[in-house]
């Protein structure tokens, strides 16, 4: 599995945490490689360092030690005794299996990757009871004890030890669980390819991310120009990603912090005051979403190009995967700003008298989310056609067939929810093509789709 975060300890700690183990128990494993190693998979224990009646008649340095293993200059690895690597491994058995392991991988014995793969699977395989602990246990002191006591078992083992490694994984735990969504640390797209940082945001976001904010950079721009338009603190604007016409990405402001994108005013006795829905205003809605900016063109609908549509779905994919959004969810209902387990993604125009995202991509949004959702797996996203022309949404319709079924997704190859919609008047907020009907509406309730086939438009 590829390492995502910036430093070591968040790189780790995603791995710990993708692999199985609670925040805690990810943060207890940090704490205590760190008073092992100082997070080094390089090290070598110091009392080894320049030492050559120790390895061999050799000097070495965690370096050359190193690099003396991988080549197989230096054959005492395995029975020399000295701790190695992030956990400090030391006893021959365990060392044996960490060279076998390296090696099996093809990479350096000095290699952070592997060396934290090997901690899992020596976890799991050697230390059952360990490992359990760290996949269900909630308690940090917890945690750090069972890998001190159980895995590590250093010489000392006072409780004022343990309580050192526990304050350590306790650092570790505010830095990455208490900022995330609670099952990781904010982490960047891999998919951006520019790397612009605007001074236009708030460090550090006070809420975990699960809403995604789309909105229109109008204008068929690259991302770098994107992202350039963005540089100027006088600008007072930003945004998380900006989309170019042409399909780059850029990163314009880091995940862990909130943009200023969504924000929106009104004149109330000659002051503005944030405009709210529900309460929520668009820079708290920017605490919580991701915010990209997509080029369109100058003028209404505000079209986007296709290579732009399709970069948008791979970076909607990719932040749902890296923060734990199972589902991307549309109904286009303003109501439901503020219950992103019913609706995640919010729009500008909702939060400022702005047409942002325009309709072309407010009338695909539910096209988006079912692409994204289909990617990412979701249960019952289907599989979704490219986009038909799509009319402006929502609009009400009149159905008075007694036997309309409802489906899960824009097509008959997905699930039916519910065999037949009670007649009547009902309002669609999306438009999608799939197969077997001419178009497909989804309907605002949020309970599924229907054929547009036996609907009446009123
Ligand atoms: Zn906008």
């Amino acid at each position: 599995m590829a390492l995502i975060g910036s430093t070591t300890a968040e790189k780790l700690y995603n791995k710990y945490v993708a692999a199985g183990m609670t925040p805690a128990g990810a943060a207890g494993s940090l704490g205590n490689q760190d008073k092992e190693s100082g997070l080094k998979p390089t090290n070598l224990q110091n009392s080894y360092e320049n030492n050559p009646a120790k390895t061999g008649g050799v000097r070495y340095t965690d370096t050359t030690y190193t690099a003396a293993v991988d080549c197989g200059a230096y054959a005492g690895f395995v029975d020399d005794r000295a701790g190695y690597g992030i956990a400090q491994w030391t006893h021959p058995d365990r060392k044996r299996k960490l060279l076998e392991y390296a090696k099996s991988r093809g990479t350096s014995i000095g290699d952070l990757d592997m060396q934290g793969d090997f901690y899992i699977k020596e976890l799991k395989e050697s230390f059952p009871a360990v490992w359990k602990v760290l996949t269900t246990t909630t308690s940090v002191q917890e945690a750090s004890n069972a890998v001190m006591l159980d895995f590590e078992r250093p010489a000392d083992q006072s409780v004022e030890n343990q309580n050192r490694r526990a304050a350590t994984s306790q650092t570790y735990y505010d830095k990455f669980a208490k900022k995330g969504s609670g099952t990781m640390g904010f982490t960047n797209s891999s998919l951006a390819t520019v790397k612009l940082i605007s001074p236009n945001k708030t460090v550090n976001r006070n809420h975990a991310i699960d809403i995604i904010t789309i909105h229109c950079f109008v204008g068929q721009v690259t991302a770098k120009r994107g992202c350039e338009v963005f540089q100027p603190s006088s600008k007072g604007a930003s945004c998380n990603y900006v989309v170019g016409y042409d399909g780059s990405i850029g990163l314009c402001v880091e995940e862990k912090d909130r943009s200023w994108c969504t924000g929106g005013y009104k004149k109330v006795n000659g002051v503005n005051v944030p405009i709210r829905v529900n309460g929520i205003s668009g820079s708290s809605n920017d605490y919580q979403a991701v915010t990209i900016e997509v080029a369109s063109d100058s003028a209404h609908p505000y079209a986007i190009t296709e290579k732009a549509m399709a970069a948008l779905i791979e970076l909607c994919t990719d932040i749902c995967r890296r923060n734990g959004i199972k589902k991307l969810l549309w109904s286009g209902d303003k109501n439901l700003v503020g219950n992103p387990a019913k609706q995640n993604l919010t729009v500008h125009r909702w939060f400022a008298n702005k047409a942002c995202p325009g309709d072309y991509i407010y009338q695909r949004l539910g096209d988006i989310a079912a692409k994204v959702n289909a990617k990412l797996g979701a249960t019952g996203a289907a599989p979704v056609q490219p986009s038909a022309p799509v009319s402006s949404v929502p609009y009400k319709v009149r159905i008075t067939a007694t036997d309309l079924r409802i489906r899960k997704g824009p097509g008959t190859n997905t699930d039916i929810v519910q065999k037949a919609i009670a007649p009547g008047v009902y309002t669609i907020v999306s438009e999608a093509s799939g197969q077997g009907a001419t178009l497909w509406g989804k309907l605002k309730s949020g309970l599924g789709w229907v054929s547009l086939d036996f609907c009446k438009k009123i």
